[in-house]
């Protein structure tokens, strides 16, 4: 009854990484170690210079000392000053470079725009939130970390469904896909990995960059596939729909949700660190602080800087885990379609659009890759061969 998987068109070569990519990732990396440091430098300036004391000093003087709009008060002028003193680093990484490597076509209106919503989108989701650990910092000192963490869970949880729906379309048009025959192909690859019901969304991310990317992601009503529309103006009919298959992957396979439960655990960890930390460096350094208790919103910057501390720690971990789902994805997307030579020419086609560089050094795997280097990834789908009969409703591509 079964037919043979289709017949290897022979292995897809990875092209070496031209002269720009290679200068696009390295120069990358100095920028990664830049702000690895001053993710670290900055909080810290601000503690023991008594900067972030004096700004609640100036935020509970217009706010008259009371808890609720005194954190609001101090954390959008923290907020202000950490923009303000990042603001040529963002310009020159998420602007200039850009602009500099051929990456990206956008106005400096829409950057500039885009950059101000992002300010305040912080301030209001962090005024929304922050109260609570400060609440409970002062309402069960001992104890405060793990009702924080516990909240955690709900919180990622709310924000992946928020996300998609009313955060994306505030920087980029979503509108539907104008490939109407392609629609009809996608909506039966995912039909094909059980997932109905979902719409397709072309997203107008051609005025932010020329990269390529894709999501799918929402529940219910939300459920969506979406496609970035430099995607669609660069991949084939073929290649577009196993980056489909992978995204489908991901959103079967539950990585989402697995990755929400393991940060919510994280989250109580990283938070039982500061706990543990975070007295014995205010009894050491508090007057240069200007702070005596951590339930100070003053301390902000501290939790910023243990938090990151934490987060670089268990960085690698992480990656690995990330790498591990994307394997998987690229896994689903070969059984699903059985076209081996799209996803990899996909691959190439990604590298060449995203500047990529298809074997990086180890250093940079263990702590920056997220995905699988391109290269691994090509030769894995060239020696991969899909299961006689395929996933699940395959059979309807079988006459
Ligand atoms: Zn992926």
């Amino acid at each position: 009854m079964e037919q043979p998987p289709p017949a290897p068109e022979g292995p897809v070569v990875v092209p070496p990484p031209s002269e720009k990519a290679v200068r696009y990732h390295r120069s990358g990396n100095v920028i990664w170690a830049v702000e690895q440091l001053l993710g670290l430098a900055l909080p810290a300036l601000l503690l023991f210079t008594g900067l972030s004391a004096r700004l609640r000093t100036i935020a509970a003087g217009v706010a008259h000392g009371i808890f609720y709009p005194t954190l609001v008060v101090y954390l959008a002028l923290l907020s202000a000053l950490l923009f303000v003193i990042q603001l040529p680093l963002a310009y020159y990484t998420g602007y200039a470079r850009e602009h500099a490597y051929g990456l990206s076509s956008q106005r400096f209106g829409k950057w500039a725009g885009d950059e101000v919503k992002g300010l305040l989108l912080g301030v209001l989701i962090g005024a929304a939130v922050l109260w609570v650990p400060y609440l409970l910092l002062r309402a069960s000192p001992a104890h405060w970390w793990i009702w924080t963490g516990a909240l955690a869970l709900p919180f990622f949880g709310l924000v992946l469904l928020v996300t998609p729906v009313f955060i994306a379309p505030l920087f980029n048009k979503f509108g539907p896909m104008k490939d109407k025959a392609l629609e009809a192909e996608v909506l039966a690859v995912a039909a094909q990995a059980g997932v109905d019901g979902a719409r397709v969304f072309e997203i107008e991310k051609s005025v932010d960059t020329k990269k390529v990317n894709a999501y799918v992601t929402g529940v219910g009503k939300t459920k969506r596939i979406v496609l970035w529309d430099t995607l669609l103006a660069r991949l084939t009919p073929r290649q577009t729909k196993f980056v489909v298959g992978h995204e489908l992957g991901h959103y079967v396979l539950g990585h989402v949700w697995v990755n929400i439960v393991i940060s919510s655990a994280l989250t109580v960890a990283g938070l039982y660190g500061v706990h543990r930390t975070a007295d014995g460096l205010i009894a050491a350094f508090g007057d240069r602080f200007g702070f005596d208790r951590i339930s100070d919103v003053a301390s902000m910057p501290l939790l910023m800087l243990l938090l990151s501390l934490f987060a670089m720690v268990i960085t690698p971990a992480m990656l690995a885990l990330s790498r591990h789902h994307e394997r998987a994805a690229d896994k689903f997307g070969l059984e699903l379609l059985r076209d081996n030579e799209a996803a990899a020419t996909a691959f190439v086609a990604l590298q060449e659009q995203n500047l990529a560089v298809p074997r990086p050094g180890r250093l940079y795997k263990l702590f920056r890759a997220s995905h699988p280097p391109i290269g691994e990834r090509v030769d894995f789908i060239n020696g991969y061969r899909p299961r006689p009969g395929g996933v699940d409703a395959s059979s309807t591509r079988r006459t």
